[in-house]
């Protein structure tokens, strides 16, 4: 089946930005250029024409005029609860959820029940993720076995079975020598390890950031430096092993600082925020909001500026969402109680978006952190090139609406951007050539 896509700004960072056509033969870009001259009935119908003389004859053309046309994009840190967890959100809402924000592929941490930390696991939701055929889920197993921190996993056996990273998101690996051994470890296998920052010790049982609003609301306080200590240190073990390290979901000025300065010495350290961090301050959790409850806590205003700044600069490589779905049974109590976590599959597009209007991020380096800079620290394939799987995602940057987490696909409701007037969504989401999420006003 052949399929066009029409008149968009396509953009693929640091290789294409232009208004161009993209032609696409049974799942692969055959051919991107300014014109395709091409015929064929408009929207997602199929259907027969007549052709002209030297006009390419294809089923489907979608006209993408006044849209971005960007490779799909990719979530490096989502939570999709199955197996263990249906009640939160299974694989099938995930990816719904996935492709609704515009996601082609989300990569989703082991901390289910049973933990990925064995092939089973990670076939399981290989299978699960056939089935559902919606977007692609690259599967991320633990570091330790039961995500204890005590015993490492079998990496080559995890790798084989198709996972595509390591972390033991949810806990840090508390014990020095364990996270070095598997620094060296994963190295062998090409598996970089993605670290969830936090010392335990220093985080104590704080439940939100530290500072003048936990002291006036009379909530426990966990201390940027929970979160900094971790980053300096597995700095430290990265520079020891040579082996790759992703800093997950930074929230701090002093992390902030501490991997730019990394990067600056050439340490093979990549870090990813989330909207969350560079949106929201503490301020959100004032009224004891539980959806503004997450771990890492919302930070201060200074803190929210340094992660801006470091996306500017480029310390900080990608935005991934840490979508965490919760049931409302688990948010709707008392603040100290209530599960961390918000989840954002579907609301990070419009916040990301954002950055470009206020002038911290060009386009085309918030599409590059959102799509190419995830593949290439994972190693997966990415962009809008000739012979590359069409994974392709259409926004629409104009289009104004509020954020409803009813309408949502995700079975989770735990967002703190309920009611925000935002700019900019998905209209339609492409995987390989199939269309698996398409917005009705769109075709
Ligand atoms: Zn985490």
């Amino acid at each position: 089946m052949l399929m066009l896509i029409k008149g968009g700004r396509v953009i693929d960072p640091g290789n294409i930005d232009g208004i161009m056509d993209i032609l696409i033969d049974n799942g692969k870009i055959v051919e991107i250029k300014p014109q395709i001259a091409a015929e064929g009935s408009s929207g997602l119908q199929t259907g027969a024409s007549e052709t002209e003389r030297g006009k390419v004859s294809v089923d489907r053309i979608i006209d993408a005029g006044g849209k971005i046309v960007t490779p799909g994009l990719i979530d490096m840190h989502v939570h999709l609860r199955e197996p263990g967890y249906e009640y939160k959100e299974t694989i099938a809402t995930g990816c719904k959820s996935a492709a609704c924000g515009g996601f082609t592929a989300v990569c989703c941490m082991p901390n289910t029940n049973p933990v990925n930390d064995n092939r089973h696991v990670t076939e399981y939701i290989l299978k699960r993720a056939l089935e559902v055929d919606t977007v692609r889920v690259y599967p991320v197993a633990a570091i330790s076995r039961g995500l204890q921190g005590k015993e490492l996993c079998e990496y080559g056996d995890l790798k084989e079975a198709g996972a595509v990273a390591l972390s033991d998101d949810g806990n840090p690996v508390m014990d020095s020598q364990l996270m070095r051994r598997a620094l060296e470890y994963a190295k062998g296998f090409g598996l970089p390890v993605i670290s969830h920052c936090e010392d335990r010790d220093l985080a104590g049982g704080g439940v939100m950031n530290e500072g003048e609003i936990a002291t006036r609301m009379g909530l426990a306080g966990i201390p940027n430096a929970a979160e900094s200590v971790m980053v300096i240190r597995d700095i430290a073990l990265c520079e020891l092993t040579q082996s790759p390290l992703h800093i997950a979901h930074v929230s701090t000025a002093e992390s902030v600082r501490a991997i730019r300065d990394a990067k600056n010495r050439g340490v093979l350290v990549t870090a990813e925020t989330a909207p969350h961090y560079f949106t929201l301050t503490d301020e959100a959790v004032e009224d004891y909001n539980t959806n503004a409850k997450m771990n890492p806590p919302l930070r201060s205003r200074r803190d929210r500026e340094a992660v801006r700044q470091g996306l500017a600069d480029g310390t900080i490589d990608v935005i991934a969402t840490d979508h965490a779905p919760h049931a409302p049974i688990e948010k709707e109590i008392e603040f100290d109680l209530a599960a961390n976590g918000i989840i954002g599959l579907e609301t990070s597009l419009p916040l990301s978006l954002k950055l470009v209007d206020d002038g911290v991020l060009a386009l085309t380096d918030l599409i590059a952190k959102m799509s190419n800079n995830p593949a290439r620290i994972l190693g997966l394939e990415s962009g809008l090139q000739v012979g590359y799987s069409a994974d392709i995602t259409i926004i629409d940057p104009e289009r104004s609406y509020r954020i409803e987490a009813d309408s949502f696909q995700s079975l989770g409701r735990n967002t703190p951007f309920e009611g925000w007037d935002v700019k900019g969504r998905a209209v339609l989401t492409m995987v390989g050539g199939k269309v698996v999420f398409h917005d009705e006003h769109f075709v």
